[in-house]
Parts: structure tokens; C-alpha cells; sequence
């Protein structure tokens, strides 16, 4: 990298969290007083932080991912019963069988072959190698722009998150299996799959990868050369340029949906999918026999008044233990403050991991 870049682009794209050095202390250590920490104490069980993000933002804006569209258009009644009502549901063995094939695959790529550089590794290939040449007669903040895009140009991975804004009524989100770029700076979209095989026809008319190509736009500025079903299982990747795709199509339908969720507009369609069905024993609809409702969700609940009361307990303990700590550095004149490194206080706050849409 030119010497010219190195001075100014360093702390810019450094990951380096700024709060860290506001007071001077390179580790970013945190003083508390320890009556700060026991005045901030769980009042009750209300006392709590949200799950997941509720359905309309506040900006009115609806959070659908593919699923959630997909399933709207299946039967609109279990949308709501599923996203809106929020009841019980049976944990489905084909999604962990998913899941696991997915957890499985990103750990591949990421540490597939022997030897293949870290991400930090690369991103110093890329700050060791970076070509000024090309940026003498442009602006300065063009370099820096393309150097921030680079990085993230290389991060481009697996499991890339996005968060795609449409109209002014919807956001979706979601995570792109893979995302590759070749050797003429081409995006290539992946998604992997684990059923049926499909073929070229249902690739084009695929609404998920027709987001995934969008999403892609919107995470590096440009749409994808191609999209493509990876199926693991048999082997099989089915891949059409992207040009082949309806985006337009997709747009409307995601559009679509989130003006039919705000109006409320929700209908049972019974199909022959009513058998997976989880809300079968609420549903108007069914009329076969009725499930046994809500028994796994009843189980769980007793686990975690359990494992609540015991969370509890031990919190109240530990509380109590500080401040007998507390009282007693009091008695002896000292102040009574605890220095914990920054990095312990995050620590369980947030594993990094965006929230799911469903
Ligand atoms: S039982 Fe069938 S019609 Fe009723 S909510 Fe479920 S999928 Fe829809």
C-alpha cells in the first residue's frame, strides 16, 4: 500500500471501538462504584429485554425475510398465527436438519482447506498490497471509499446478513448462504440446499434468490453475475444469471405482503400442508382430528420457571454477597469501586450473531 494511504486510512478503517480510547485507557478498562452496581438491580421479571424485533418497526416498516413472505402466500391465517398471535409452535425436525447442514457448511468454508488465511490475514494482504497507482487524479476520498469497499469486498463470505429497506413499508431480512467474488470482481450468490432438487426454470422464479440478488446490491452496491442452488446433498449446483431474474417481481411481492400484514388482512387457506400445520387445533379451518395443542410449548415453560428460579436465586445471592463486600471495604475506609476490563462487561451482552427473522 502507498505510504500516502497508510497515515490517513489506518485509523479509519481500523475495528478498533472508539469508546475505548475516550478515556484514555488503551485496554478499556471500566471503573464502577460497587453502589452503582447493586442500585441497577432486576426490580422484578418484567424487568426485562425485548426477544426478537416486533413485526412492524418503528417506522411503521414490516420485517418479512423470504420465509415469512413465503408463508404469508401459503396460508396468511398461519402467518398470523405464527408472527402475530406468537403461539406455541413444535420445534420441526426438518429445521434443525437444516440448520445443522448449514452450521456444518460455514464452518467448512470458513476453515475448508488447509491453511487458507483468516480473514485478518487477507484484509492484510489487501492493506500490504494495495495498488495507489490508479487513484492519482481522483479525488482522495475515492481511495478511501474503495479501500472500505475492498475490505468488505473480501469479507464477503458466508452467512452475510442483510438488512434490505423496500418502499417505506418494508425491511427484509435474512442471510445469504454465500456470496463469492471472482477474479473480474463478479459477485456470485449461493444459497445452499437440502431438499427436493430443482431446475433452471425454478431457479429464475425463485423469490429468495431474487431477494438475495437485492440484498446483495444493497450490501456491496452492484447486483450479482449469478444466483445459484447449491444442493449439498446430491452434489448439484443449478445456477442463472441474475439477469433472468424478476426483481421487479420480487419488490411487489414483498411490497404486497407487508400492505396486507399492516391492513390485517389474514385468510385460511387449507391445503394438504394444513397436516404440518402447528395451529391446526385454533384453526377454523381444520376439521381433521385434533392435535394434541401446545403440549411441547407446556413442557418448556416448566423448564424455564425452573431454571428461572434457580437464575433468580443465585442473582439474589450474588447481590447480596457484593454488598456485604460492599459494606465491609466501607468499614475499613477504602472506596468501595471494582475495575473490570470493557471486555468482560460486553461479554454475553451480544454474541455478534443478528437477530432472526424467522
Ligand atoms: S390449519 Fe391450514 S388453513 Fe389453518 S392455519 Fe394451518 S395451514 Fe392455514
Amino acid at each position: 500500500m502507498g505510504s500516502e494511504l497508510v497515515t490517513d486510512v489506518e485509523p479509519s478503517v481500523g475495528d478498533t471501538d472508539p469508546s475505548e480510547s475516550v478515556d484514555g485507557d488503551i485496554r478499556g478498562d471500566i471503573r464502577l462504584d460497587l453502589g452503582d452496581v447493586l442500585a441497577s438491580t432486576l426490580a422484578d421479571l418484567d424487568d426485562l429485554e425485548p426477544g426478537s424485533p416486533p413485526l412492524v418497526d418503528e417506522l411503521g416498516r414490516v420485517r418479512l425475510s423470504f420465509s415469512r413472505i413465503d408463508l404469508y402466500r401459503t396460508c396468511s391465517l398461519r402467518f398470523r398465527y405464527t408472527y402475530v398471535d406468537k403461539l406455541p409452535t413444535e420445534p420441526a425436525t426438518y429445521l434443525s436438519f437444516g440448520t445443522s447442514i448449514h452450521s456444518a457448511l460455514e464452518a467448512f468454508h470458513e476453515r475448508t482447506l488447509f491453511g487458507r488465511p483468516s480473514i485478518d490475514d487477507v484484509h492484510q494482504f489487501l492493506y500490504d498490497n494495495w495498488d495507489s497507482s490508479g487513484y492519482a487524479h481522483v479525488p482522495r476520498q475515492k481511495q478511501l471509499d474503495d479501500y472500505q469497499r475492498a475490505r468488505h469486498v473480501l469479507a464477503a463470505d458466508t452467512e452475510k446478513w442483510f438488512e434490505l429497506p423496500v418502499g417505506d413499508t418494508a425491511i427484509v431480512v435474512g442471510s445469504i448462504d454465500r456470496v463469492d467474488v471472482d477474479d473480474n470482481g463478479e459477485y456470485h450468490v449461493v444459497d445452499y440446499k437440502t431438499g427436493k432438487l430443482r431446475d433452471v426454470q425454478a431457479v429464475r422464479g425463485s423469490l429468495q434468490l431474487a431477494l438475495y440478488a437485492l440484498a446483495c446490491e444493497h450490501l456491496y452496491g452492484r447486483l450479482p453475475a449469478t444466483v445459484s442452488l447449491d444442493y449439498v446433498v446430491a452434489g448439484t449446483e443449478v445456477r442463472v444469471p441474475v439477469s433472468e431474474l424478476d426483481l421487479e417481481a420480487a419488490r411487489t411481492a414483498v411490497l404486497e405482503t407487508a400492505e396486507a400484514v399492516l391492513a390485517e388482512r389474514y385468510e385460511a387457506n387449507p391445503t394438504r400442508l394444513c397436516d404440518w400445520c402447528d395451529h391446526r387445533a385454533v384453526c377454523p379451518a381444520w376439521e381433521g382430528p385434533e392435535p394434541a395443542a401446545f403440549a411441547p410449548a407446556v413442557v418448556r415453560l416448566e423448564q424455564l420457571r425452573r431454571q428461572v428460579r434457580r437464575d433468580v436465586a443465585e442473582l439474589r445471592a450474588l447481590e447480596d454477597a457484593i454488598d456485604r463486600g460492599r459494606q465491609a471495604l466501607l468499614e475499613r475506609g477504602v472506596e468501595p469501586v471494582v475495575v473490570l476490563p470493557h471486555h468482560d462487561l460486553r461479554s454475553g451482552d451480544d454474541d455478534g450473531a443478528p437477530d432472526n427473522a424467522g
